[in-house]
């Protein structure tokens, strides 16, 4: 199946709720549909189905206007699964699983087919609810209900499944279990997936395009990795995120970044000799207190690279795995002229950033503050053999403080001059 939307806007009372969206959902694709908290997503939804039929003449199924389908041609192409169902009535899963069927009962009389009951037998096998199928739906857990559902909506043999928010009230391994379903049936039954959820994470990892709306509008529509980036969700979510690869699948996922209110550093200029994911939480923090940072020598790649690019700090970098070239740690020294204060986070040293460690000594020779973290243990992580154990020693012995984790070092810095 395939669906196009043209140019579809939409009114409440005369305020527009969508506006002008246009995309296309290829056969068998899974797309998630996300935004905040009123930006449309379920009116748009709703107007897929008809809930709202005004705004049918902008959607294309397999090329037929929607307004021209009849209620059972609709109701043979979308099954909706809601946030969460419940009832009052003491139906059986299989009782609920059955009402997936009334659109292909002809008529208010007859009664079910056999082949409604192998539909609706085969769609509580493959979603795993056969072993319960004559409890009460109303005593089913949250996971349980959702599978019962999607059940529900295979029964109805539809050509896509529109989903709200499938996984709002489910706990982690039930949103990891539903979307494993959703994505296998996906696959397995080519069925089109268009799902709306909150879950920026599960999102990426799930769905082969996500379509991003803001305020009514369409701001982005692709695959995850392009869709979901630092710019967009700060745009459309008004949230400062970190977007890393998962390492094992590739996938995108964010962090949200906690925004502290900045301390009244003034903009001191630090410089900070870090590697190996030592130097993260030490930027975040410093940033936060109002400094102005620069960093290196840091091998692109490296986890303190990649944080320092997060946040925006300048990095005297060197290729992949390589020794510090000498051009790179020149270029170190000069930012450690520009700086107050020089902080060296307890990375692990290797024969490769030893040059880090005498940078600090060329700091301590300007005549530069230089602070140690020693996380109330040994001051590195020596792959050298102690020479690096040694030498922090002798930096230490040539007037570096040695301080204990962030926030001792946030009090330190207090007391630094500025350079003029
Ligand atoms: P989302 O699903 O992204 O949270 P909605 O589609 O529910 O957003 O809502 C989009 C906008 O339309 C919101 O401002 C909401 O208040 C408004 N809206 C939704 N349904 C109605 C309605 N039935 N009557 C009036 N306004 C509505």
């Amino acid at each position: 199946m395939k669906l196009e939307v043209s140019n579809l806007s939409y009114s409440f009372y005369g305020r527009k709720v969508l506006r002008e969206i246009s995309f296309e959902i290829g056969e068998g694709e899974f797309l998630g549909l996300m935004g905040p908290n009123g930006s449309g997503k379920t009116t748009l939804l709703r107007c897929l189905t008809r809930y709202l039929p005004e705004a049918t003449r902008a959607i294309l199924v397999d090329m037929k206007p929607l307004h021209t389908l009849s209620d059972r041609e609709v109701a043979s192409t979308f099954a909706v699964v809601p946030q969460s169902s419940s009832t009052d009535f003491p139906f059986t899963v299989k009782d609920v699983v059955l009402m997936g069927r009334i659109p292909h009962i002809r008529s208010r009389i007859a009664s079910t087919s056999r082949k409604d009951i192998e539909v609706v037998s085969a769609a509580m096998e493959v979603t795993g609810c056969a072993s319960f199928a004559d409890r009460p739906f109303s005593e089913l857990s949250g996971g349980e209900r959702q599978r019962v559902v999607i059940a529900r909506a295979l029964a109805q043999a539809p050509k896509a499944l529109l989903l709200d928010e499938p996984t709002v009230y489910l706990d982690i391994s039930g949103q990891l279990e539903m979307m494993d379903l959703v994505r296998r049936l996906n696959q397995e039954q080519s069925l089109t997936v268009l799902a709306v959820l909150h879950d920026i994470n599960l999102a990426a990892r799930y769905c082969d395009r996500i379509a991003l709306l803001s305020q009514g509008s369409l701001e982005a529509i692709g695959p995850p990795e392009e869709v979901i980036n630092s710019d967009t969700i700060l745009n459309v979510y008004g949230v400062d995120v970190a977007v890393r690869k998962d390492p094992f699948t590739h996938d995108v996922f964010v962090m949200p970044r906690t925004v502290r209110s900045r301390a009244s550093r003034d903009g001191m200029r630090v410089h900070v000799l870090c590697g190996g994911g030592s130097g993260g939480p030490v930027m975040r923090q410093l940033v936060d207190s109002g400094c102005s940072l620069s960093t290196g020598v840091l091998n692109v790649l490296d986890s303190d690279y990649e944080c320092a690019s997060d946040l925006q700090i300048p990095i005297v970098a060197e290729v992949p795995f390589a020794q510090i070239s000498d051009e790179a740690n020149d270029e170190n020294l000069k930012r450690i002229d520009e700086a107050s204060a020089v902080v060296v986070s307890r990375f692990p040293v290797g024969p490769g950033n030893f040059k880090n460690l005498e940078a600090a000594m060329y700091a301590l020779d300007k005549g530069k503050r230089v602070m140690v973290m020693s996380g109330g243990g040994p001051p590195s992580i020596d792959f050298i053999g102690g020479k690096a154990d040694a030498y922090i020693k002798r930096l230490v012995e040539a007037g570096a403080t040695l301080v204990e984790d962030v926030e001792d070092l946030i009090r330190q810095l207090a007391g630094t001059e500025a350079v003029a």
